[in-house]
């Protein structure tokens, strides 16, 4: 596959064409500061699609973040949003979810925001299916603070902090996921925005816990590892016969890091958090009643 950075892109007929879709409405003033060619620009691109496709209106949207490069996300956006702490993205996401079920809750985050100081909440989200989408960027690096070793770094990827080489085996996020028991699992590539753009659409429309998990080239601190070049080769896509509803088969797909799969992996509709908490309020108000 070409990869799409090559190919020419003339920014006023980008514009006018973006302009025109209504996708313009979900952004903010402030232009985007990430490096040119980072993969987090698919995020804009990706988001405002999704928006727009399924008609969810800025002011009903909140974006969320915890600390790092893809973590600045909700300035660049006219929704609601919120920069918290590093690692405390999903928290203050389920807290806005309990304040408000009207809301579409969306967490963004990178590997080390989500896996490492962050990684303790991740579970607790998804047994609970707490009803939010978290689009977790995952470049295996460590970009805001210059390039060290991240909890998804490659096994001898060498960067600051592993000069001669990382050692430590890289987390498997999807595998974890799915043993955590998240309702709706994918996979995508931010080489292939149109793709994200449809994953980010059906992960915010499921009902319940959503976990998208977008590799993203880190362009100024990876030039060896999760490159656009190495992954136009190696990433495919989930077999035709996939089916989504078959954990085992998931996680099957999931165990194949070397070949990266895109797609849904992964789809469960059961209560959510709120219906759950409902449900026990009823008891509850039953039971007082008896009494
Ligand atoms: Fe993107 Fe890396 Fe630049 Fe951060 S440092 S904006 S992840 S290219
Ligand atoms: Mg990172």
């Amino acid at each position: 596959m070409t990869n799409s950075l090559y190919q020419p892109v003339y920014l006023e007929e980008k514009l006018e064409e973006i302009g025109k879709s209504g996708r313009l409405d979900y952004r903010s003033r402030s232009l985007p500061t990430w490096c040119p060619g980072c993969g987090y620009y698919s995020m804009t691109e990706g988001v405002t699609d999704a928006l727009n496709q399924l008609g969810i209106k800025k002011h009903n949207t909140v974006i969320v973040s915890g600390i790092g490069c893809a973590s600045r996300f909700p300035f660049f956006m006219e929704t609601y949003g919120f920069h918290t702490l590093h690692g405390r993205v999903l928290p203050v996401a389920t807290g806005i979810r309990l304040a408000n079920d009207d809301l579409t809750v969306i967490a963004v985050g990178g590997d080390g925001d989500g896996f490492a100081i962050g990684g303790g909440h991740i579970p607790h989200v998804a047994r609970r299916n707490v009803n939010i989408t978290y689009l977790l960027f995952d470049n295996g690096i460590y970009g805001l603070t210059k390039g060290q070793v991240s909890p998804t770094s490659a096994i001898d990827f060498n960067t600051t902090t592993s000069p001669m080489g990382n050692l430590d085996r890289p987390l498997n996020p999807l595998m974890m996921l799915l043993s955590y028991g998240a309702g709706w699992v994918g996979q995508a590539y931010a080489g292939r925005p149109h793709h994200l753009a449809q994953l980010i659409a059906e992960a915010i429309a499921h009902r319940g816990f959503s976990y998208l998990h977008i590799i993203s080239p880190c362009v100024t601190f990876d030039k060896t590892d999760k490159t656009y070049n190495n992954l136009d080769i190696s990433v495919r896509d989930l077999p035709e016969d996939h089916d989504s509803g078959d954990i085992l088969a998931a996680m099957e797909q999931a165990f194949h890091t070397s070949r990266p799969a895109l797609g849904i992996y992964y789809v469960e509709e059961r209560p959510t958090l709120t219906e759950n908490m409902d449900e026990i309020a009823h008891r509850a108000r039953k039971l007082s009643a008896s009494e």
